[in-house]
């Protein structure tokens, strides 16, 4: 029985799990859904079934923030709502669900689901549904597989956290309260469902997720929901790669990385995610013209003004900032060893980056860009002769300029080689002479630069041009 309330929040008594809260008690209507999303709701009423949001939609609306994405959950079955979908997939593994894809929005269809771990083994034997290959856990507790279907209230109770447990339901589009998310998002806190240990046993993800709507909405973690996470945040270490890249997107490229990465160090996640950059910010170690504190505080900040401006960044961005202090002490290591400055940078990169992907997996599209971007550090200020042009046309131009620019910002002296850089894009191209030939004074220890001589302008093969840059 769903216990009517007669305010968004209601009153000490009426908030008896579970909540009803009318649509004529709640602000969250069908014009805040994407029109998409309704087809989707309606579609499955139509054909019989329950259909409800669930989710970031519903906890942002509330909130005062524009929800990003609208998560359908209903009583079907994955083949049931696929089947309902021309226009959709069947995907998953580790929990099937449907996508229904317009054009570049897909809305993401999943069914009720039981936590299996909440319940008594003699409980679980009985169901239907349960078979070795619905469920599956790793030998550290942690949930592989979790395709066991139920209730609505049973789909609550494996949820995260409360008010990710908030459902609207397009019957009579009422807003639904399993476990106290509304009472939760009056007191702005984060509140885990369940015990906290064994819900970060199950799924260790959880803890960076705590983290990342604490730095998102700007909520407390509630004390039992917090307590538990530094003491098991190495159970990072077992989750895979891949999904921990996936998860460092989310964390540090949304918009609020600053606050995020601070978080994630005070609570000891930081190290399961950028190990060699953890031990070296806990080591202190700095250069003249490095703080790596300060430098990845410098690199999140730009990022998050950037997300919250409304414009792009890339991940690979935001790796290379993560990693550059570590790439500078490698780097800075092999070059004692004798290596030549460019070799010994790229030593410096693969060596760093092998030991990040065993931690969270880099995809090649973003590594190659990377090490693009370090190496342009080297190459920016060599500026000289028709080096200049080239650079500038270079791919990665715009991404390593930017990269310099946080490093002067983060305290780093470069001899105003941005500022330089700046005027050099800015410049018609008889402009750009003169400053390149600025350059080569400063090169050549201010004395004058010898009178160039003028060669006629035509193209050259490939070769005659590459000889020519030597
Ligand atoms: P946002 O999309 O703003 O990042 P969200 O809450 O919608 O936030 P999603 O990752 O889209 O996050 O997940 C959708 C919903 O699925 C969540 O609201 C939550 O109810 C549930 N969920 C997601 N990840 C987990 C998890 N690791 N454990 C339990 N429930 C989860
Ligand atoms: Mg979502």
């Amino acid at each position: 029985m769903v216990r009517k309330a007669t305010s968004l929040f209601g009153s000490d008594e009426s908030r008896q799990l579970p909540l009803e809260i009318p649509r004529d008690k709640h602000t969250f209507s069908r014009k805040n859904i994407s029109p998409n999303a309704l087809k989707v709701l309606y579609r499955l009423h139509e054909a019989g079934f329950d259909a409800y949001l669930v989710g970031g939609c519903i906890r942002d609306h509330l909130i005062g923030i524009e929800p990003k994405d609208f998560d359908v959950v209903t009583n079907a079955t994955p083949e049931e709502a696929h089947a309902l979908f021309s226009n959709s997939r069947l995907i998953g593994r580790r929990f099937k669900l449907v996508h229904v894809t317009y054009g570049r929005e897909i809305i993401e269809v999943s069914t009720f689901r039981a936590n299996t771990a909440a319940q008594h083994p003699a409980e679980s034997d009985q169901r239907k549904s349960l078979k070795d290959k619905d469920t599956a856990r790793s030998s550290h507790g942690i949930i592989l597989r979790d395709n066991v279907y139920g209730s609505i209230e049973e789909d609550a109770e494996r949820r995260d956290f409360t008010f990710n447990a908030l459902y609207y339901n397009i019957a009579d589009f009422s807003i639904n309260d399993y476990c106290g998310g509304l009472a939760d998002i009056e007191k702005r806190q984060i509140r885990i469902i369940g015990d906290a240990r064994q819900r970060y046993q199950e799924d260790p993800v959880r803890m960076l997720r705590a983290i990342r709507f604490a730095a998102k909405l700007n909520f407390s973690i509630e004390p039992e929901t917090a307590a538990p996470i530094k003491e098991m945040a190495h159970l990072l270490d077992h989750i895979p790669p891949a999904r921990l890249f996936e998860e460092v997107l989310k964390l540090l490229g949304s918009g609020n990385g600053t606050e995020t990465f601070k978080l994630l160090r005070e609570y000891g996640l930081f190290k399961y995610l950028f190990p060699d950059t953890d031990a070296l910010l806990k080591s202190g170690w700095q250069r003249k013209d490095i703080d790596p504190e300060a430098f990845i505080l410098q690199g999140l900040q730009n990022t998050d003004e950037r997300i919250q401006g409304g414009r792009s960044t890339a991940p690979y961005f935001l790796y290379a900032i993560l990693l550059w202090p570590s790439v500078a002490l490698r780097h800075e290591e092999f070059e004692k060893q004798g290596l030549p400055e460019l070799p010994a940078l790229h030593q410096a990169a693969t060596m760093v980056l092998d030991n990040q992907v065993a931690a969270t997996a880099i995809p090649r599209r973003f590594s190659t860009p990377m090490r693009e971007i370090w190496d342009l550090q080297f190459r920016l200020p060599k500026r000289y002769g028709k080096r200049a042009f080239t650079l500038l046309h270079h791919p990665r131009f715009r991404a390593a300029f930017d990269f310099l620019l946080i490093r002067e910002q983060s305290g780093t002296d470069l001899g105003g080689l941005g500022n330089w850089w700046n005027d050099f894009q800015q410049a018609p191209e008889n402009q750009q002479r003169d400053l390149i030939n600025r350059a080569d004074e400063r090169k050549a220890g201010g004395e004058a630069p010898k009178a160039k001589r003028r060669r006629p302008r035509r193209r050259k093969s490939s070769n005659a041009k590459r000889s020519q840059e030597q």
